[in-house]
């Protein structure tokens, strides 16, 4: 007798791509897509991109014989995950604020719908089976097109009063810095995103003007080009900063990076773990190479795997 296999969908929306999958019930992401968000055309546009997607997913599903059971949905932006709601976002996602997103899209395909704001998904995923299983106390935070975060105290997600907090891409490091989407200047995503990064690579000007995504950046470098060796020294140090200023707040035993840039592991992380061991108050120093910097172990499976 053939066996129906329950399967999961999951879609991570950003400001650059939106990437969705299909995992089973070993964990096993059996199918992925990789579209871009098209951020541009605004809220409405992404609730329809959001749908044919989803549906795109479930016929894939029912081809095959699975039976979806629900959707997971971690989005950039302040989520209501009580309500489905986007309660927030910079421009990063224009017009996005305010869109039902869990009734419409319950609406129009029928499958019972979870959602919640990226960092947080992830941060559940990691905390449950990922990077994060080992610590009660640690950070998480995504470097994409923005930054995002989530603080899980004591093995459980800090909320706050409303459900928002963890927005470290937005606390300032650079006083009258760059202009950041949320209204405020100098904001730590600014610097230490993946936007962040390609800005360095244009203030480089001519010697990395071929450079238009992030990944050619550590490729260059790698083979040697000094000027990309010194914009990943840079932009280490900007992470850094924001890591730094969250281990004084919470003193936490470890750091789980997410995001496309993290694929880099080491020589991204190693640089980032001596400028953060650089820049920690000395008795957070003498103890900083028990601080784990690690990158998200599960990828996309962090979104169905967290809600
Ligand atoms: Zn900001």
């Amino acid at each position: 007798m053939r066996h129906t296999e329950e399967v999961a969908i999951g879609l991570d929306i950003g400001g650059t791509n939106i990437k969705s999958g299909i995992v089973n019930a070993n964990g096993e992401v059996i199918h992925h897509l990789n579209l871009p968000t098209k951020a541009h055309e605004g809220g409405e546009a992404l609730l329809s991109r959001i749908t044919e997607i989803t549906e795109e997913m479930k016929q894939y599903s029912d081809s095959r014989g699975w039976k979806v059971t629900g959707v997971g949905i971690g989005t950039a932006g302040q989520v209501n995950s009580r309500t489905g709601i986007v309660m927030g976002a910079t421009d990063n996602l224009p017009g996005w604020s305010g869109m039902e997103l869990g009734n419409w899209l319950q609406s129009m395909t029928g499958l019972s719908v979870l959602v919640d704001n990226d960092a947080n998904a992830m941060a559940f995923g990691e905390a449950w089976v990922g990077a994060g299983r080992q610590w009660k106390d640690f950070i998480c935070i995504t470097l994409g097109t923005g930054v995002g975060g989530c603080l899980i105290i004591d093995h459980r997600r800090y909320p706050g009063r409303d459900g928002f907090a963890g927005e470290i891409g937005h606390h300032v490091i650079q006083f009258d810095g760059y202009p950041c989407n949320c209204g405020r200047t100098g904001c730590w995503e600014q610097y230490a995103s993946a936007t962040g990064l390609m800005k360095l690579v244009r203030e480089v000007g001519a010697d990395l003007a071929e450079v238009h995504k992030p990944e050619n950046v550590f490729v260059l470098a790698q083979n040697g080009n000094e000027a990309a060796i010194h914009v990943l020294e840079q932009y280490s140090r900007y992470i850094a900063v924001g890591l730094a200023n969250m281990v004084h707040m919470f003193n936490p035993e470890g750091i789980v990076i997410g995001g496309a840039i993290t694929g880099q592991g080491d020589f991204l992380l190693n640089p980032v773990r001596s400028q953060l061991s650089q820049q920690l108050l000395p008795v957070f120093r003498e103890r900083a190479e028990e601080i784990g910097v690690v990158a998200a172990s599960l990828g996309i499976m962090v979104v169905l795997l967290g809600l």
